[in-house]
């Protein structure tokens, strides 16, 4: 008796380029695609947004926050800027216990808001991939372990303001209900509803547990770690993740 052969899978999508081309192809042939990206350190550079509370505190704060007051006398460069707030301040030269706790939590009241996230950078060629991948008809789905209580309606107005499609047909935004939920379990969570809704054509992460999870869940996707800033703890790159620094095309097809 002949043994029936499974039929060839297609080929996994290997580039930035080819992900695009999959999703129009599948697109022609009326199949429903998604993408799924994450937001920080996948689209946005988020360094710039501490920057700027930093020196927010250090001129509202000056006497209390000597350290960082003097710090400031300098120009900084965006790489003293670390994934822990802890690092970032002992390379700015602030020593004080005292006065990193009381920037820590200056900081984060800043930073986990709505308020500050425009002083995010999108990350180089993100915003017209992603606008390719929606034009190709996958739908965009940010999905980031932000939290829709303090930071849904700023996160809306940045990808808004820097040019992203958002809200139109073909976009998702997959917010945290709690931010205290730990961010591999809510997308582990997500993921088996993502999973109902079409054929992931390809994910973007930055964090390598997270890239870990979603590739595993979702093995016919492309997948692509971008090359930021991520935990210090974070476990090994799982094989046949595509690292990528940013989103342009390679040197020779950049216009
Ligand atoms: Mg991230």
């Amino acid at each position: 008796m002949a043994v029936k052969k499974a039929a060839p899978k297609a080929e996994k999508p290997d580039s930035l380029d080819a992900v695009v081309g999959h999703i129009e192809a599948r697109t022609a042939a009326g199949r429903s695609t998604l993408a799924i990206f994450d937001l920080d350190g996948t689209l946005f550079d988020n360094r710039t947004r501490t920057i700027f509370i930093l020196r927010e505190i250090s001129e509202q704060f000056d006497s209390k926050v000597p350290g960082l007051a003097a710090a400031f006398d300098r120009f900084q460069d965006l790489a003293v800027v670390d994934y822990s707030l802890e690092t970032t301040l002992a390379r700015m030269g602030v020593k004080h216990p005292a006065e990193t706790a009381f920037i820590k939590a200056e900081w984060a009241k800043r930073f986990f808001s709505d308020e500050y996230q425009k002083y995010d950078m999108p990350i180089p060629g993100a915003k017209s991939y992603v606008c390719r991948v929606h034009r190709a008809g996958a739908t965009v789905i940010y999905l980031t372990g932000r939290d829709v209580g303090r930071m849904l309606v700023g996160t809306t107005e940045v990808l808004r303001l820097y040019g992203f499609p958002v809200g139109v047909a073909g976009t998702m935004t997959i917010v945290k209900k709690e931010f205290e939920q730990s961010d591999e379990l809510f997308k582990k969570e997500v993921s088996d509803y993502i999973d109902r809704l079409g054929e992931v054509a390809a994910v973007f992460e930055n964090e390598p547990a997270n890239s870990n999870i979603l590739q595993a869940r979702f093995p016919d996707a492309a997948s692509f770690f971008v090359l930021t800033q991520h935990r210090p703890d974070a476990p090994r790159l799982a094989a046949g993740i595509h690292k990528i620094k940013d989103f342009r095309p390679p040197k020779g097809a950049r216009r």
